[in-house]
């Protein structure tokens, strides 16, 4: 049996900020309270707040979910999504990646609990993005039977342009398996998605404003669209290099916060060193605001975090500290329905916490009661893939 208080000023609950003691007993929440008869030990000036889970993140710290992977790229992802206060993730992988992500989700690992693969495309519309490739494989069930069987029955999410041919076949099997469905890379006009969800419905847009048509003032595009239709979870990159601070405060002005799963959209570059890497024989370049680019200047993911989003939410876009922590909790919690489990702090739910400073830097984090990342000892070296570093040629 293991049995540990905190105390701390700011711990996050589900009925708001409290200035108290939290303690954690065999995985779970047992107790958060003004006082404390016993032992307990000081958070002094870190916030308790519930653990981040990242439903679309392409790698950090040099592992790669969109390389051919072994159980032990996955297992070093998670072990380093943890320093980020990242309690939960869907690895959004390529195929190549999906038998060693089915394989660890049975295991016993160390870091970020896997919920379930997260496939972005493959049928999607890229056409309009800049550099980008003009021809991808049209929706088509049987692919898609073969692709979630190759994830072993562990996809849990699959982005999808509605707009093409044969995509509404694809949703409903996809439904009908229980796998949730994403908007994503579309070339769709308004009309296009507001019938797509007239006639199958999907449950997400994938990071809201990117990779889709944007508001005009006489077409307001996918964008405006998704944001005047109810009933949808939105992504969000709020790194503020994939959207602008006026265009969230659009966004959250047209729906509540609630509504909202930050993401980060990382690649494996996210949490390395600045500097210049080597992928497939080009160069992608890192800089210190999280901009990862390639050598056109397109943005190919991202290079931050959530907990870095936000950061950059409180400070730049006026979002109360309380909701931001919760877009990246007890909403993708209840989008992927365990938010009776995880997502918030609460007596009974399991354990899953990040305590993080005023600079939103994560100093230790807890997953099902566990300590899976303590600054003082899980430095960079412990954490980075070493064989990422080795592809950096040069400094920033
Ligand atoms: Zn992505």
């Amino acid at each position: 049996m293991s049995k540990i208080t905190w105390k701390s000023k700011r711990i996050l609950t589900e009925n708001g900020m409290v200035n108290g003691y939290i303690t954690i007993e065999d995985g779970y929440i047992r107790d958060i309270s003004d006082h404390c008869d016993g032992a307990y030990q000081d958070a002094g000036e870190l916030g308790i707040y519930p653990g981040i889970i990242d439903i679309h993140n392409h790698g950090f710290g040099g592992w790669s979910m969109t390389d051919p992977c072994e159980d032990e790229d996955v297992r070093g992802y998670a072990k380093a999504l943890a320093s980020v206060g990242v309690t939960g993730i869907l690895p959004t992988a390529k195929e190549d990646a999906f038998e060693a992500v089915a394989r660890v989700m049975d295991q016993d690992y160390e870091g970020a609990a896997i919920y379930g693969i997260h496939s972005e495309g493959p049928f999607w519309a890229r056409g309009g993005e800049n550099t980008v490739g003009m021809s991808w494989p049209l929706p088509d069930v049987e692919e898609t039977k073969r692709l979630t069987a190759r994830a072993g029955g562990k996809m849990a999410m699959m982005a999808i342009a509605p707009e093409l041919p044969g995509a509404y076949d694809v949703i409903r099997y996809l439904h009908a398996q229980g796998i949730k469905v994403a908007c994503c890379h579309t070339a769709a006009h308004s009309r296009e998605i507001y019938d797509a969800l007239e006639h199958v419905g999907f449950d997400i847009a994938t990071h809201l404003g990117n990779g889709m048509q944007g508001i005009h003032h006489r077409d307001v595009g996918a964008l405006g669209a998704l944001l005047l239709s109810e009933g949808l979870y939105y992504e969000v990159i709020t790194d503020l290099n994939h959207i602008c601070a006026d265009m969230l405060k659009i966004m959250f002005r047209l729906q509540p916060y609630e509504k909202f799963c930050l993401i980060s959209d990382s690649n494996y570059i996210a949490g390395l060193p600045a500097g210049t890497y080597m992928r497939y024989g080009r160069k992608m370049f890192a800089d210190e605001k999280g901009l990862i680019l390639n050598s056109d200047g397109r943005i190919c993911g991202s290079g931050k975090w959530v907990l870095y989003n936000i950061g950059q939410l409180v400070n730049h876009v006026g979002v109360p500290l309380e909701a931001a922590l919760r877009m990246a909790s007890i909403n993708p919690a209840r989008f992927l329905g365990i938010q009776e489990k995880t997502g918030s702090i609460r007596s009974g739910k399991r354990a899953d916490l990040m305590f993080v400073d005023e600079q939103f830097v994560c100093h230790r984090t807890y997953v099902g009661g566990k300590i899976v990342f303590d600054r003082l000892t899980d430095t960079g070296e412990r954490i980075f893939n070493p064989e990422a570093m080795k592809r950096r040629v040069e400094n920033a």
